[in-house]
């Protein structure tokens, strides 16, 4: 399998449509962007120096609605990735049952590397020269290296070059400039819906055992969420390495324990290990939140969990997924598990369209009926083809574009 992020995007692509006889010409829709925009930012740093920074902007299918989201300013950006990201994206959207299309996009930066005034410039600069946007068209998000404070910077120069407030143009910004609530919990919140209907299905008991890989913004929302349903969650990782206790962690103490520390490790009550040893312990539920490829050849064989939920992006590689299908394990894929952010991002724009700005118990109620009803149509996708659960996400997703591409016209 190729490491290539767009091929195994279109490997994706490919296997759902062979799968569901999806209309050839919707998938050649599919192989490529409708559009790239590639520019270049130049930029006088603090210093006075003059440079240029690589930037990116991929619409890569808009047959379901705008485009919406992902921002990402990291050193290793390139054009494959942003157009493979785009892809998901738009799958996401469409998995989620949301009516937009896929977008992603970037700077080829590292965002540590500038003072705060030359990050609010470039982000000024990006959405100066980011040639269509807009609530209707374009309507860019926070990933890797962008944050609220990011987000809300672009909004302000978009409001100063378009002369009005335009609240629905930019995604995950504060609730100070109109953001939506629950934005920076919604992939973790989503993420425990999830895993309660998939235990639900699978018979596994209410108070298992769970694993969570990765303590950031989902893996920390989804471990709390976890302990308060009444789960145990006997092990935590994060970058440096992880801890377990096979009775249950403390996760409210563990958050204040790594707000004072930085790390999950030398946490009372709990045994070091290795992030390796963590993925292989004893569990019913283990949860990657972290990286990619985690899962692969190497451990598939030794995972003791029966049901995993890819909270990650790309956390199970193919060759372990086949091995962990073959053991039995369940994989719940990282489209569904971890398409909370998209469902309440698009929720962040219907509210500035409307400027009805709704509590966070309307936006957790709403999510988690959009992201149950999407799990429930993905099962029954599967179940129907008789294949995977990501398959069934693709499948689903596929119909739902071929159909609206036929309906224009495109095919
Ligand atoms: P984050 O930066 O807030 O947290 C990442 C966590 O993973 C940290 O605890 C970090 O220490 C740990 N980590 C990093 N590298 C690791 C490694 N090599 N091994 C073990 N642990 C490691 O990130 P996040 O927003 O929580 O995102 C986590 C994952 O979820 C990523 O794959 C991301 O792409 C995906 N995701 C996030 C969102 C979102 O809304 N934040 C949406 C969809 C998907």
């Amino acid at each position: 399998m190729s490491n290539n992020p767009f091929e195994t995007s279109q490997a994706a692509l490919h296997t759902a449509a062979r799968i569901a006889g999806i209309n050839p010409d919707a998938v050649r829709y599919l192989e490529q962007p409708k559009r790239i925009f590639q520019f270049t930012i130049p930029m006088k740093m603090d210093n006075g120096e003059l440079k240029f920074f690589e930037a990116y902007r991929v619409h890569y299918n808009d047959a379901l609605g705008q485009v919406k989201n992902g921002l990402r300013f990291v050193p290793d950006l390139d054009l494959d990735i942003v157009k493979a990201l785009g892809l998901w994206m738009t799958v996401k959207h469409a998995v989620a049952g949301i009516p937009a299309g896929g977008g992603k996009g970037g700077v080829k930066v590292d965002p540590k590397t500038l003072s705060e005034g030359e990050y609010e410039r470039l982000c000024r600069a990006y959405i100066r020269k980011l040639p269509m946007k807009g609530a209707w068209v374009d309507v860019p998000g926070a990933d890797i290296g962008t944050s609220g404070k990011t987000m809300a910077w672009m909004l302000d120069e978009l409001e100063e070059i378009k002369q009005y407030h335009q609240p629905a143009a930019i995604n995950d910004k504060p609730v100070a400039t109109n953001g939506t609530q629950l934005s920076m919990e919604a992939t973790g919140t989503g993420v425990f819906f999830v895993t309660r209907e998939a235990v639900k299905d699978l018979g596994i008991a209410p108070d298992a055992k769970i694993v969570v890989q990765g303590f950031g913004n989902v893996g920390r929302t989804a471990a709390l969420l976890y302990q308060e349903a009444g789960f145990k969650v006997v092990g935590v990782g994060d970058i440096k390495n992880a801890i377990y206790n096979e009775n249950g962690i403390d996760i409210p103490a563990l958050v204040e324990h790594v707000a004072k520390t930085g790390y999950v490790e030398g946490f009372p009550g709990t045994k070091s290990l290795s992030n390796a040893e963590l993925l292989e312990l004893p569990c019913d539920i283990l949860v990657p939140a972290a990286v990619q490829s985690v899962l692969n050849e190497g451990n598939a064989d030794k995972i003791q969990a029966k049901l995993v939920m890819e909270a990650a992006n790309g956390p199970t590689t193919p060759e372990a997924e086949e091995i962990l299908a073959k053991r039995g394990i369940a994989i719940v894929p990282d489209v569904l598990t971890n398409c909370g952010s998209a469902i309440v991002c698009s929720f962040e724009r219907t509210q500035g369209l409307t400027d009805d700005y709704w509590d966070v118990d309307k936006v957790r109620n709403k999510l988690e009926e959009r992201i149950v009803s999407a799990y429930r149509a993905t099962k029954a996708s599967a179940e129907k083809y008789d294949t995977s659960m990501r398959n069934g996400a693709w499948i689903n997703a596929l119909k739902k574009i071929a159909d609206s591409m036929t309906a224009r016209g495109w095919i």
